[in-house]
């Protein structure tokens, strides 16, 4: 609309006040011109009115708001002009605006609805009838639709459109609240992390990324109840709050809905994504709850539930409190523990089955704790690959295990046992590892054919490209690579056909029951000859009994490993397991080809590898 000019001065120019004559006093020098320009100009819509709601001026801000030229809305046409939406006269009774600000709906010109906040300023005592009085209005619904915008954004992620941490919490406060002052109340909160998800981003990039989120959020909504608190807690982690359950049982229902959105691929970008998460899940009874440790328990159970294999769930409770506790706490221990000095290498024989010769010896790394006593790998090693720590306790196996087995000469000069030290996956990834590996060879002076890394499967479930180039530089220095606890991956055949491993390890759960079980027999068989048919060499671990030995060695598996020989032994006792194990005699360097092996000659695993206390067994 036009801007006209605003030409009733006169109805303004008290606003600026008038002296004890009454005669017009205009503040600072400011002119009538310019005090009528700021009027006009003026963003916030005014009109002057009088008593009854007789328009006498409006400038152009007004004149937009309501959709009408000032020519009608002037005089006392314009007072019947504007109306509400309900069709009263808009102005009539101005005094009410002067007493508080009011939230009017007016009818436009346009016949569209106009919500405006109006407040009035008298000019001249009120109750008079020559008062009039300055409206000023302003348009509130788009004001109202800004601030639904804002507090939408101050609570829900802008990617997914879920809540977000801050109304999680508001949510969880009420729902804790409500539950306190109704004396009772069953509800839960669960945390899901995705899996590997660094690995989508990295491999396919954030947009693809950002997709699946978007699709997981929409499976995940799928999944749960309108009632139910979902939200997106930071990048892949989503929270979610459940109220009203009908008794803790009913967690388990909705973790099982949750985890069922994770079933299907993904289909985004060009490709299909297979996504996996970890579950923590914490439910609470009654009031009396604290958010904070709520959070800090589905944290801790999702962790566990990592730990445990990932893509599965955990309800806390006290246990996996107190083994959270004992891992924070050993991995704190274990920072300290190689300065220390209570790290050490064991190693356990590998026996050639077919001539009761010690081929080899596994490197097991001990952690003597100074007070828990031996805490077992398996713990403490997940706990190092839980940080970088697992760099410095794989530099220490690699160099202590090579310098150890240089030692080893003594057995037989060239044809001394080698040593097979684990790598963990995380160190395959490492680029610095072929460096590590040709240091402790060089400090060590041991030749490369004595050195054999074990890897495991899951190494493979990783960036494929970047181990097998790694393996291939370790080949290349005449290093011999062995596939660990085979049997037991998802990839196993897959994997081989990528890494031709030069040895190939047989779990012990595979081995287990080979004697008196032919299905596991005839197992067992077919992975012998599957290694045979590679080019490699087959273990089996965890030999314990001579009738698994005996049904090996008919099965035509290599070498053997297992407590029937020795447990892992510290590096002082390996020359004399080794004579044990052979006889006690005879010169190494023949080692009878198809000898029988003497079980005379085997020995008991001892209590010293037998670890006990908490953190033993496996
Ligand atoms: P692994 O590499 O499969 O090692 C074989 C495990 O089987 C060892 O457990 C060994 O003591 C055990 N074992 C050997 N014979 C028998 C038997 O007859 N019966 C039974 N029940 N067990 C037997 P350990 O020493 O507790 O090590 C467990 C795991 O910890 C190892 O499994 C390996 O994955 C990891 N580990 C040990 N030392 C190192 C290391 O220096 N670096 C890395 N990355 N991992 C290591
Ligand atoms: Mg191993
Ligand atoms: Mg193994």
């Amino acid at each position: 609309m036009a801007v006209e000019r605003a030409a009733g001065i006169q109805h303004l120019a008290p606003a600026f006040g008038r002296n004890v004559h009454g005669d017009l006093v205009l503040a600072g020098g400011v002119s009538p011109e310019l005090y009528e320009m700021a009027f006009a100009s003026s963003v916030t819509a005014m009109a002057v009115v009088d008593v009854a709601g007789t328009v006498l001026e409006v400038n152009a801000a007004f004149c937009d708001l309501v959709g009408h030229r000032r020519s009608v809305l002037v005089g006392a046409f314009g007072s019947r002009v504007l109306e509400t939406d309900d069709g009263e006269p808009a102005l009539a009774d101005p005094e009410r605006f002067v007493l508080a600000r009011r939230v009017v709906r007016w009818r436009r010109g346009d016949g569209a609805v106009v919500v405006a906040e109006v407040a009035a300023s008298r000019l001249g005592p009120g109750g008079n009838a020559r008062t009039s009085y300055v409206l000023c209005a302003r348009d509130v619904a788009s004001e109202d639709e800004l601030v639904a915008q804002l507090t939408y954004q101050a609570f829900h992620d802008p990617l997914t459109g879920l809540a977000n941490r801050v109304l999680f919490e508001d949510r969880l406060d009420h729902a804790l609240a409500r539950a306190a002052r109704a004396g009772g109340g069953c509800g839960a909160v669960l945390l899901l992390d995705l899996d590997d998800f660094k690995g989508v981003n990295d491999t396919l990039g954030h947009h693809v990324g950002d997709e699946l989120l978007v699709a997981l959020a929409g499976r995940l909504r799928d999944a749960t109840r309108a009632s139910d608190t979902l939200c997106r807690f930071g990048g892949d982690e989503f929270l979610l709050l459940v109220e009203d359950l009908d008794g803790p049982r009913e967690v388990d229902q909705i973790a099982a809905r949750l985890m069922g959105s994770f079933t299907l691929p993904f289909e985004v970008g060009s490709t299909s994504v297979i996504q996996h998460a970890s579950l923590g899940i914490v439910p609470w009874e009654s009031g009396g709850e604290d958010p904070a440790s709520l959070f800090a328990r589905a944290d801790t159970a999702m962790y566990e539930a990592k730990r445990l294999g990932k893509g599965r769930h955990v309800v806390f409770d006290p246990d996996v409190h107190e083994r959270a506790v004992q891992r924070f706490e050993l991995a704190q221990d274990l920072r300290g523990a190689l300065a220390a000095g209570e790290l050490s290498m064991h190693f356990q024989p590998l026996v050639k089955l077919a001539t009761g010769r010690v081929e080899g010896f596994e490197a097991l790394m001990r952690w003597s704790h100074p007070t828990r006593g031996a805490v077992a790998p398996d713990v403490f090693i997940s706990i190092a690959e839980e940080s970088d720590l697992i760099f410095e306790l794989g530099a220490f196996a690699l160099r202590d295990a090579t310098r150890r087995a240089m030692t080893w000469t003594v057995l037989g000069g060239e044809r001394a046992p080698y040593v097979s030290v684990n790598l963990s996956t995380r160190q395959l990834y490492d680029p610095n590892l072929v460096r590590i590996v040709e240091d402790a060879l060089t400090r060590s002076g041991l030749p490369p054919s004595r050195l054999v890394l074990e890897v495991t499967e899951s190494a493979a479930l990783g960036d494929l490209e970047a181990s097998n180039h790694t393996m291939q530089r370790l080949v290349q220095l005449g290093i011999r690579i062995a596939v660990d606890d085979f049997g037991i991956g998802y990839s196993s055949l897959s994997y081989l056909s990528l890494i031709y491993p030069k040895v190939i390890k047989i779990d012990r759960s595979l081995v287990r029951g080979c004697d008196d079980d032919p299905d596991r027999a005839t197992l067992l068989e077919g992975v012998v000859s599957l290694g045979h048919s590679l080019g490699a060499v087959v273990v089996a671990e965890g030999i314990e009994t001579p009738e698994q030995l005996g049904s090996l060695r008919l099965i035509g598996c290599d070498v053997g490993q297992g407590y029937l020989f020795s447990p892992a032994v510290p590096a002082a006792d390996v020359v004399t397991t080794v004579r044990r194990i052979e006889g006690g005699s005879s010169p190494r360097a023949g080692g009878e080809p198809g000898a029988p092996c003497t079980p005379a000659g085997y020995v008991a695993p001892v209590g010293s590898d037998r670890r006990g206390g908490v953190h033993g067994g496996h």
